[in-house]
């Protein structure tokens, strides 16, 4: 199940939405910023069909 929720960019500062699987359970990925295009790291904490808490780093 996706979830969608908003993160800021730890390098500029926007914010925009990414997509979850929370299905996935706690897990880490890497994304890139639909901004400035540079690599993060989520540490997404989830249930299935609910974000937790997500901890966004500079990758
Ligand atoms: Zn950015």
């Amino acid at each position: 199940m996706e979830v969608s929720e908003k993160i800021q960019c730890p390098y500029c500062g926007q914010s925009f939405e990414i997509t979850v699987d929370t299905s996935a359970g706690s897990h880490r990925f890497t994304t890139d910023c639909e901004v400035c295009c540079r690599p993060m790291e989520i540490a997404a904490d989830c249930e299935p069909g609910e974000i937790l808490s997500l901890d966004v780093q500079g990758a």
